[in-house]
């Protein structure tokens, strides 16, 4: 090991578009590593102990989930119902679910419901701007928009009606293996435009285009996944290649940063 990233707040994977395979960014602490740079090398990822809640910023021993403190996890806007189940969102209606104003910030702009090859097809909602991002971190092949709403319980209602179809779940083992829907999926686009509720048709996005994406981890990896859950816990292995929120190792282990984030991070390769 030539260089060591002292322990520090590890936040999601910066993924951006890009030939032959996407690039990926791991930001630690005000480090930013190079994840393309290091596949085929061996690194050594440590969590010596601590974390940072991501919503108030306090430090503690672990977190409870989505990189939140426990407290912020049932009181954060950043948890909210509508967070997971957008159909749930009131904002709309000036109803308050934990904070109106994140609540009216987040939820009344245009939102996209789109269909993902991720390992299998599925259904999504997401705010339309961080459309490309959310399908990175998904680990996505391929995506298409079928409907941009006004704000994301429209969005929410569409993909309720959708979920009839396609999961709204990533099956990341098989996203990882480079498994790819196997119908056509210009087809499954079809049944999606086909589903929408006839009172929200009018957001529908007839010909939208199949965005693409090639990921750096070759298919057929057989993932085990591993999380760090005790303090001094590592994992030292060769970088197979990187897909979505996980790093991927040649021994088969595979980590999901995102899942991780909060927590201070050593990186040394
Ligand atoms: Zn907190």
């Amino acid at each position: 090991m030539n260089f060591t990233w002292a322990a520090a707040p590890l936040r999601k994977i910066i993924l951006s578009v890009a030939e032959p395979s996407v690039r990926a960014f791991v930001p630690i602490g005000r480090h930013l590593v190079d994840v393309n740079t290091l596949i085929g090398k061996k690194i050594r990822l440590n969590w010596p102990g601590m974390a940072e809640c991501q919503s108030c910023s306090g430090i503690f021993s672990s977190l409870q989930a989505q990189g939140l403190c426990r407290k912020c996890f049932f009181e954060s806007p950043m948890a909210g119902q509508s967070m997971v189940r957008p159909e749930l969102s009131t904002a709309h209606l000036g109803i308050a679910d934990r904070d109106l104003d994140f609540e009216r910030a987040l939820q009344l702009q245009p939102h996209s419901v789109y269909l993902a090859d991720s390992g299998g097809v599925k259904v999504g909602v997401t705010r339309t701007r961080q459309q490309v991002t959310r399908w990175l971190d998904q680990g996505a092949s391929r995506a298409q928009v079928i409907a941009i709403t006004d704000n994301r319980y429209e969005a929410g209602l569409i993909e309720v009606a959708l979920k009839e179809h396609f999961s709204d779940k990533t099956d990341w083992r098989r996203m990882l293996a480079g498994e790819t829907f196997d119908a056509d999926f210009s087809a499954a686009t079809g049944v999606a435009l086909e589903a929408i509720p006839s009172d929200l048709k009018r957001f529908a996005v007839a010909n939208g285009v199949q965005h693409r994406v090639h990921w750096s981890l070759a298919a057929g990896f057989k993932a085990k996944s591993v999380k760090f859950s005790n303090h001094g816990d590592e994992i030292e292995a060769v970088l197979a290649g990187q897909r979505g929120q996980y790093l991927a190792f040649t021994d088969g282990r595979a980590i999901n940063l995102r899942s991780h984030e909060g927590l201070f991070i050593g990186l040394s390769c």
